[in-house]
């Protein structure tokens, strides 16, 4: 078989939703799997509908999610200009080919494509009118997901409007020919459109593409199709929390394609290698945030210490919090890398590590009522200043030794001085591991906020 040729063809008139980045990922997924081609076309030729802003989102978004394209905008190709907008004359030409061969005409300043077959003028009850019907034969499309479908086009359709700009099926059609598309992987919504596709490439005398039209992604509650307006549906919205472009990709790749097995979390080398159409679900899938927050938590947790701290950093900056961004880089970073294990996503940690970086933090009332009615609480404090003073602080093992040998003596349990301690040190009682916390923190701030703390008791 010739080279793969598959195209992602988007129209910017929104932002970047789940569906079309998972459509986008199909094509490429099967383009990288086959060593074939991905085009990225721009079917912008509502132009009442399509803005520049939605456009660039399309870039970025696409850029982000590492789906580089071999052909298309800004790179160029051989079959460009790749933006439908910048396409009139190919159209015009490709129209011609239409009327000269007898398959076009013009009627109420539209340009019609027609049929071939017997024709016969049929009252319609549902539109109340005559229409003309064509005697023809169902388009068979063999779908590489749905299988075999066939669909009957049986009017006449329009190809140009009468404000002589063409309609979607007719450009669609003439790019995936004029750009020798060899596979046609889009969402199902386009099934129905299909049968319109293929009489136009006959009446081009082209062989079709191979078809593949992937299920919907349904709304993670209720019935029905997730839409832009559905909570969690922008993929902007995943790069603005720091989500990590690779977890997104792989729970995208999991939203109707089946690796086998109880594979979820693949390296991308993985599903390129293992990708293929027929292994794409019929069925609809649904969406989840929590198994997407969970694959970004997995991902999260095994990201190399200095790529870490470079999105950590990012993540820092767009939540503006000035008082990490100003502290010491080498300190930053003890403190971002002591939350690595523990946070879900990087959109906590402006606030998870919010005390490492101001003596002003707040303190959780209802954490200190509770721990403050427990035992002897002030007591606990004062021996753990005493053994603090003079701990080892060159490691979490050293401190973590002198409070175990604390608790020893005085016969009670690390947790009786964890919960207090915790609670003076960073007023609450979530956060890394209590003795990473105090060496990074450093024996003179843990000691002073001890000692502030008590004084308010
Ligand atoms: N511009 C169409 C859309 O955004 C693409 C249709 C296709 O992939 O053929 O839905």
């Amino acid at each position: 078989m010739s080279q793969v040729r598959v195209r992602f063809a988007p129209s910017p008139t929104g932002f970047f939703h789940i569906g079309s980045a998972r459509t986008a990922l199909f094509n490429w997924l099967y383009a990288r799997h086959t060593g074939g081609v991905f085009v990225l076309r721009i079917e912008d030729t509502d132009q009442a509908r399509n803005s520049e802003e939605f456009l660039n989102v399309i870039y970025d978004s696409l850029n982000w999610l590492g789906m580089t394209w071999d052909e298309g905008p800004k790179v160029g190709g051989a079959y460009g200009p790749y933006r439908q907008s910048e396409r009139a004359p190919i159209y015009k030409e490709y129209l011609q080919k239409l009327l000269d061969a007898g398959r076009a005409y013009e009627k109420d300043g539209a340009i019609w494509f027609k049929l071939l077959g017997e024709r016969s003028e049929v009252f319609d009850d549902h539109r109340k009118k005559t229409v003309t019907k064509v005697a023809n034969t169902p388009a068979v499309i063999d779908d590489q997901i749905r299988g075999r479908v066939e669909r009957l086009e049986d009017e006449d359709f329009v190809i140009f409007r009468s404000d002589g700009n063409p309609v979607f099926h007719f450009v669609n059609v003439v790019d995936d020919i004029a750009m020798k598309i060899t596979h046609v992987i889009r969402g199902e919504d386009h099934l129905s459109n299909t049968s319109k596709h293929v009489e136009l490439f006959k009446a081009f005398g082209v062989q079709p593409p191979v078809f593949a039209h992937i299920p919907l992604i349904l709304k993670q509650n209720g019935p029905g199709k997730m839409s832009k307006r559905d909570q969690g549906a922008l993929i902007e919205e995943y790069q603005k929390k720091g989500y990590l472009p690779e977890a997104l990709v792989n729970f995208l790749a999991l939203l109707g394609w089946n690796p086998g097995g109880d594979r979820e979390k693949m390296p991308i080398e993985e599903i390129i290698r293992l990708f293929d159409l027929p292994a794409v679900n019929q069925s609809n899938a649904r969406f989840d945030d929590k198994k997407l927050a969970h694959m970004n938590m997995v991902y999260l947790l095994e990201q190399p210490a200095d790529r870490f701290v470079a999105l950590a950093r990012a993540q820092l900056e767009r939540a503006q919090a000035t008082a990490a961004l100003a502290a010491d880089p080498a300190y930053l970073r003890e403190v971002v890398l002591l939350s690595q294990p523990k946070i879900k996503s990087l959109e906590e940690l402006a606030a998870y590590t919010a005390y490492f970086f101001t003596e002003d933090f707040v303190v959780d009332v209802k954490v200190r009522d509770k721990v403050m009615a427990k035992g002897d609480p002030k007591a606990r404090l004062s021996e753990l200043a005493e053994t603090l003073a003079t701990a080892d602080f060159s490691s979490d093992t050293t401190i973590e030794d002198a409070i175990k040998a604390l608790a020893t003596r005085t016969a009670l349990g690390f947790g009786d001085y964890q919960s207090v301690g915790r609670l003076a040190v960073s007023g609450t009682n979530v956060g890394p591991s209590l003795t990473g916390m105090f060496r990074v923190l450093g024996r003179e701030r843990v000691l002073a906020r001890i000692a502030k703390f008590q004084a308010t008791l």
